[in-house]
């Protein structure tokens, strides 16, 4: 992979809040806790249940969305640019963090038949393929997808129609590609139709697995992969091909799951409901501490799918949702929390550059490999005056009618002998076996070149394009605006940041009164700041306290557990067995299992089991005097009853 473009961003953060639902209308009169400035980006939390006098919390972001805002407006402003970027070659990953029922699935699929109301994914197809269609004719691009879920710590393929019934799919590491997941089902879609429908599929299978859906989705995570190839000519006249890597994530929700009271199995279980999640949060510290050199990018398969994404080759966009609920005040504020420091994060992302593995390269070489083949056959039908092309099938028509006549003629014609006439009939039979075969593999070329073809989208060719020139400007116009509001929120938060150092700045004063006043001023709002720090302080002390106790309370489960596997061993396995077993074990890192060495390794000991018995000399196992007469006398009856199953291995001496 070449790398351009070589530089380093932080991840965008942005936050949005769903409006109070119905039922939490019904509660009160409370209303919401969170307050957003949506032209600073900021969001303000109000504890219900602090004294008014405690400040309130404020947190800084990309951009927020409150309970008004459009799935229009967050994708224009703060996804379209990411998807761009894909489609320019580099890769690209949006994921949406929050507790169950804030909005995570809203806001990625949305409401698919109101197109007011679809969400991220759906309007990235709508982008992607409009993209191509609008693109250059000297640009060729293939769209594959692919769609897994993690659940329990196993992957599966959404696509694949048995993957209820196999084992979880495993991960595998690279250096050209990174991470990926070996044997995903990945499927070319030409338009937005197909890949609609690869996205339904996946949907049902999701849906299909799960005995409640519910829990299901707020237990597992969901991850759809969009791969653009794009070759264009470069310069040197070559083609060169981009590719970008698009992972749209809906997580599983992120409050608290009680880990306490379960036991055995149901405690295995418990513990990998959320290690993913629970290993992305050690994740997004790691880095955004900056200071930690470890980055527990293994302890889960999440973490290890979006390990470019965080701190890596990536544009990543985080969407935390928030639901106004003054009952989800904690949560609310944890997710606050975690999304302040993903903020901090870090990408090199660089646009990946004729990568070894493009599909794309494999398919034009196929094409043309296809096409190459074609021109040849025709070639030398025209050699041989027959014509291949459209006219193919009047042409084996007519040949046939001809040899049809000729064989007619071959039977009425008496002056020759049976035997000749016999001869004549099967040649032409043969020219007429020959003729149609040579038209099938040309058919089936044609086929298979086609069908190759297809799956390349041309720029500007494959599809329509319904809108016209008015509503082409007016997406211009309100992507202008986007960008525009961005820019100002931007600009609105550096004027915060240097209106907070020009206090100090402004030291000349022309009374000494008026020094007092600015000084008290300045004071003030430095003991709000004080004061503000302190009680985050405190709460982020209390929460290391809560998870800790939460910690110790697993582990005191996990010990007693421990216990009595031991008891059992000690008192009931007889030492022998036990270290036998204990030989034979060890840990397999890669998926972070227990596994036994094979009782009989591969080759070694395969040349000793050669070596076989003097009685078994020239058969294949031991076998008795009377067998081998009744091996003599082949299927004879009086031997019948000795050898009943007659196994064609026992029967043949090798
Ligand atoms: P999650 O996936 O985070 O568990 P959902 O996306 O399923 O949450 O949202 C829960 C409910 O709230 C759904 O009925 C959804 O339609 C509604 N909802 C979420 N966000 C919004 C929003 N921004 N505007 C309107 N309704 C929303
Ligand atoms: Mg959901």
């Amino acid at each position: 992979i070449m790398s351009k473009n070589k530089s380093s961003e932080s991840v965008k953060v942005v936050v949005r809040c769903r409006p109070l639902s119905r039922k939490e209308e019904s509660n009160g009169p409370a209303g919401g806790i969170v307050q957003m400035d949506l032209r600073l980006g900021q969001v303000i939390l109000k504890n219900p249940r602090a004294p008014p006098s405690e400040p309130q919390k404020t947190f800084t972001f990309d951009a927020v969305y409150d309970s008004s805002s459009k799935q229009r407006d967050l994708y224009d402003e703060s996804v379209r640019p990411l998807i761009d970027s894909v489609l320019a070659g580099f890769n690209g990953t949006i994921f949406a963090y929050g507790q169950t029922g804030t909005g995570k699935t809203y806001t990625m699929q949305g409401l698919w038949l109101d197109p007011e109301k679809q969400g991220v994914i759906p309007n990235a197809f709508d982008h992607i393929f409009t993209h191509i269609s609008r693109s250059q004719s000297d640009k060729q691009y293939l769209v594959r997808a692919s769609y897994l879920e993690i659940y329990l710590e196993e992957i599966r393929d959404l696509l694949d129609p048995n993957h209820g019934n196999t084992r979880g799919l495993e991960l595998r590491e690279s250096p050209e590609t990174g991470v990926y997941v070996q044997d995903l089902t990945s499927c070319v879609c030409k338009s937005i139709k197909e890949i609609e429908e690869v996205m339904n599929v996946g949907n049902q299978a999701r849906a299909v697995g799960a005995t409640d859906m519910n829990e299901h989705s707020s237990r597992s995570h969901a991850l759809f992969l969009i791969t653009v190839e794009c070759s264009q000519p470069g310069p040197d006249g070559r083609k060169h091909i981009r590719v970008g890597r698009l992972n749209l994530v809906d997580l599983a929700g992120s409050e608290r799951q009680a880990k306490t009271g379960v036991q055995g199995d149901r405690l295995k279980e418990a513990a990998k409901i959320n290690l993913s999640l629970s290993a992305l949060g050690n994740v997004i510290s790691a880095l955004a501490d900056g200071r930690s050199s470890h980055v527990p990018y293994r302890d889960s398969k999440l973490t290890r799918l979006l390990q470019d994404s965080l701190g890596g080759n990536a544009k990543t966009v985080m969407v935390a949702t928030l639901g106004p609920a003054p009952q989800h005040y904690d949560e609310t504020l944890t997710t606050l929390r975690y999304a302040n420091r993903a903020k901090n994060i870090q990408n090199q992302p660089r646009v990946n550059e004729d990568p070894k593995d493009a599909l794309l390269r494999e398919f034009q070489k196929e094409i043309a490999r296809l096409r190459a083949q074609l021109n040849h056959r025709r070639f030398r039908s025209k050699q041989k005056k027959e014509q291949v092309d459209g006219e193919a099938e009047e042409f084996v028509k007519l040949e046939e009618q001809r040899l049809e006549k000729e064989n007619e003629a071959i039977r009425e014609d008496q002056f020759l002998l049976a035997e000749e006439k016999q001869k004549l009939l099967g040649e032409n039979e043969k020219m007429m076996g020959d003729l149609r075969k040579r038209q099938e593999a040309t058919e089936q070329l044609t086929a298979r070149y086609k069908a190759m073809e297809s799956k390349l989208l041309v720029g500007g060719k494959n599809i329509i394009d319904h809108t016209n020139e008015q509503q082409k400007m007016l997406e211009m116009k309100r992507q202008e605006i986007a960008e525009q509001t961005r820019r100002e929120r931007e600009m609105q938060q550096q004027m915060l940041i240097q209106d907070e150092e020009a206090v100090e700045l402004r030291e000349t004063f022309t009374s000494l009164q008026q020094e007092v006043e600015a000084k008290t001023k300045k004071l003030k709002k430095l003991y709000a700041k004080l004061q503000c720090t302190k009680a985050e302080i405190k709460d982020v002390n209390d929460e290391h306290v809560r998870s800790r106790q939460e910690l110790e309370q697993t582990q005191n489960e996990l010990t007693r557990e421990l216990k009595f596997k031991y008891l059992i061993i000690e008192n009931f396995i007889p030492p022998e067995e036990k270290n036998k077993i204990m030989n034979r074990l060890m840990f397999d890192p890669e998926e972070d299992e227990w596994k036994f060495k094979p009782l009989v390794p591969d080759e070694s000991k395969s040349s000793q089991m050669k070596k076989r018995p003097a009685s078994a000399v020239g058969y294949k196992r031991p076998i008795s005097q009377y067998a081998r007469v009744a091996l003599s006398m082949g299927t004879h009856s009086r031997y019948r009853a000795e050898n009943v199953m007659l196994l064609e291995l026992d029967m043949t001496p090798p």
